[in-house]
This record gives structure tokens, C-alpha cells and sequence, in this order.
């Protein structure tokens, strides 16, 4: 995605566009589900001064606005997603990797069992599953 595509993400929601949140934004779509920690040592490949607790802001700016989101870990991690269309993720069980997992027969399943449940009291608005394995091809992460 081009830095074009960013600066319309953030002019959208009506932010204002800089540098820094340009740049943490396309951290977190260029890395797959990175934590802080892993975007700030990316975004200082480029901008070597930019403060800890800055990168933090932004991450918290950009999810209060709808354009990253949060998933945390078993490990109770907090990582950063890019991908805003509604999907599951794939956990590795003996590394840190997580992959999207897309699967559209999967989410209507998912809504016609809870709207025949209908569970007291509340409402559904997203259903997520983690699906917890190994991954056949050797973890690079
Ligand atoms: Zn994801």
C-alpha cells in the first residue's frame, strides 16, 4: 500500500496527517501483527529519534479511530493489526507467529448458530475464533 493510502486513511477519520502516523500505520500493515515494541524499533529504521512513549500514542490514536486494531495474545501480549476486515487468526502453539485467517462459510456458520442461541441479556457484535496449532513450514518468527 502506498503512502498515498495512508494519508487518505487518516485524512478519512479526520486526523491530521504526519509524518510519524503515516509511517506507524504502515508499520502495522507491513509487519504482521507486531507489538510495540516491533514497530518502534521499524519506524526508528527511519525516523531514529522518535520517543517510545510517542509510538505509543499514536498506536492508542489509531485504534480509538478504527484503523488498526488490538489482538492480544494467550500470552496476554498486546499486538497491533491492520487488517480491519472482520477475521480469525491461526496461533502457533510453539512460537510467536499469528496469521489472518479468512473464512466467509465460517463467520455465517458462526452467526446463524448465535442468532438461533440468542443468549439472554446480550448482544453479539463479533465473533472471533483462535485457532491454536502448528504450522507445517518452519516458524520464522
Ligand atoms: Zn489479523
Amino acid at each position: 500500500m502506498s503512502v498515498n493510502h495512508f494519508k487518505d486513511k487518516l485524512a478519512l477519520k479526520g486526523l491530521k496527517v504526519t509524518p510519524q502516523r503515516i509511517a506507524i500505520l504502515e508499520a502495522v500493515h507491513d509487519l504482521n501483527h507486531p507489538t510495540a515494541e516491533k514497530v518502534i524499533g521499524y519506524i526508528r529504521e527511519k525516523y531514529p529519534n522518535i520517543a517510545t512513549g510517542t509510538v505509543y500514542k499514536v498506536l492508542e490514536v489509531l485504534v480509538e479511530n478504527d484503523l488498526i486494531k488490538k489482538v492480544k495474545t494467550d500470552k496476554d501480549i498486546m499486538r497491533y493489526d491492520g487488517i480491519m476486515k472482520s477475521h480469525h487468526h491461526l496461533y502457533s502453539s510453539d512460537s510467536k507467529r499469528i496469521e489472518d485467517y479468512f473464512d466467509d462459510e465460517l463467520n455465517l456458520l458462526l452467526k446463524n448458530y448465535f442468532e438461533k442461541k440468542d443468549i439472554n441479556g446480550f448482544t453479539i457484535e463479533d465473533v472471533k475464533v483462535q485457532l491454536i496449532g502448528k504450522f507445517k513450514e518452519k516458524d520464522l518468527f
